[in-house]
């Protein structure tokens, strides 16, 4: 298959990240941080982050990493495209859910509260879950061994080192509250883990 399909969708799926990202991360700068919990490793990670965002979109315009590239097939085609659409509805829909209280680092906010509803109400990270189900989706489409799994990689590690200090941070600010939450709900997949 014609690996411009990737490229096209690569964009397109980039493009309706950036959207639906883009609201929330000038209205975050608009309400005043209370606790910040940026660490120099949190720094890191999202460095990090941003590098497994950039790589797709540089194997999209150059051939910089053509010495990797396999042919692309149908069936992870198909599989990558849906988990590309249901990691992007479920960006959006936690986006709408959180308002206010997201930040792009771990933070706490000033009048920040506890969201527990729509999607929150299962699993306490669905954020993460959308960019997990993303970045899964881009490996599939992308017939690349480098510029495929990179977004995955990258979020992999930024979660396995941040989920933690997230769910400290929000015991300390929440206390009892979150404790009862994460009781009753999962990190990222509802009713398994
Ligand atoms: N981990 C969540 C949120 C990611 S955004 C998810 O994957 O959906 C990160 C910020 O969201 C954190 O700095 C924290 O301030 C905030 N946050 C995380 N869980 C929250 C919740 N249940 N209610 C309100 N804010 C939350």
């Amino acid at each position: 298959m014609n690996p411009w399909i990737a490229k096209a969708l690569v964009v397109a799926a980039t493009l309706v990240m950036v959207a639906i990202r883009a609201p929330h991360g000038r209205r975050s700068r608009t309400v005043k941080v209370a606790a910040s919990h940026k660490t120099r490793l949190e720094t890191g990670l999202l460095v990090l982050a941003w590098v497994g965002f950039i790589v797709p979109l540089i194997w999209v315009v150059s051939p910089a990493f053509s010495f990797a590239e396999y042919v692309l097939r149908s069936g992870p085609l198909v599989g990558g495209v849906a988990c590309l659409i249901i990691g992007l509805w479920l960006f959006y829909r936690s986006h709408a859910d959180l308002g206010t209280n997201w930040s792009l680092s771990l933070e706490v906010r000033e009048q920040h509260q506890l969201i527990t509803q729509g999607v929150y109400r299962r699993i306490r990270h669905p954020m993460y879950t959308a960019l997990l189900l993303y970045s899964i989706g881009q490996a599939l489409v992308i017939p690349n061994w480098v510029a495929g799994p990179a977004n995955l990689i990258a979020f992999t590690i930024l979660l396995t080192l941040r989920l933690g200090a997230e769910e400290r941070m929000m015991r300390e600010g929440f206390g009892n509250e979150y404790a009862a939450y994460s009781a009753r709900t999962k990190r990222l997949i509802p009713g398994v883990w």
